[in-house]
């Protein structure tokens, strides 16, 4: 009887997909414009104050419908400075699901990290693996749900988004920040996907 081959690290590889990963907050939905003059600014706690950034929703759609799972990495030290708790960074979470879906875009993963080293709630004090800019969240991810970081993109709004995600094996060149300010050469996310379209295009074509 026919012995089944093996599957070799080559082969594991070839059905490693690359993948998008995006930072949730100042990069997929608003928080610090709807939270100024709060004293909690970027803290997002409510759903109902949940939107999508100008171009989120293209960008992602584009990403998504170029064959790139989408994956959401997003730290949340807010549960460890005590100002929610997991389920209100779970119901924002699940309204940014939401918002998604209605246009057509079903994310694959979605990690935060709630510890936060200044932390006041025992439960989450401390550094955590996952807590950008390590890696912790772009590693398991990419077990979890096979994907390749090697042909992967992130997009963030900070510098520790893009530290995170090249610690992780990202191409530097892969790892790009959105918004205004000296450096930052793209505006939103739609701006990011037609590049990473483009570049998928010469990849295929080479
Ligand atoms: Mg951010």
């Amino acid at each position: 009887m026919d012995q089944p081959t093996p599957a070799t690290a080559g082969d594991i590889l070839m059905t490693m997909r690359p993948a998008a990963f995006i930072d949730r907050d100042d990069t997929l939905i608003a928080t610090r414009s709807v939270t100024a003059g709060t004293d909690h600014v970027g803290d997002l706690l409510d759903p109902r104050q949940v939107e999508l950034i100008p171009g989120a929703a293209e960008g992602c759609r584009l990403l998504s419908q170029a064959g790139l799972p989408l994956v959401v990495v997003s730290n949340q030290g807010l549960v460890a400075r005590g100002r929610g708790g997991l389920r209100e960074v779970e119901a924002v979470n699940d309204r940014l699901r939401l918002l998604l879906r209605e246009v057509g875009v079903e994310l694959a993963g979605l990690y935060y990290c709630p510890f936060h080293p200044l932390g006041r709630v025992p439960a989450f004090k401390g550094e955590h693996a996952w807590r950008k800019p390590s890696e912790g969240m772009f590693t398991a991810a990419a077990a979890e749900l096979g994907l390749s970081l090697s042909s992967s993109w992130a997009i963030g709004d900070s510098p520790r988004d893009v530290v995170s995600a090249v610690t992780a094996g990202i191409p530097p060149g892969h790892a790009v920040v959105i918004g205004k300010g000296p450096g930052i050469f793209y505006r939103d996310l739609v701006d990011v996907a037609k590049v990473v379209l483009e570049r998928r295009r010469q990849e295929a074509a080479e």
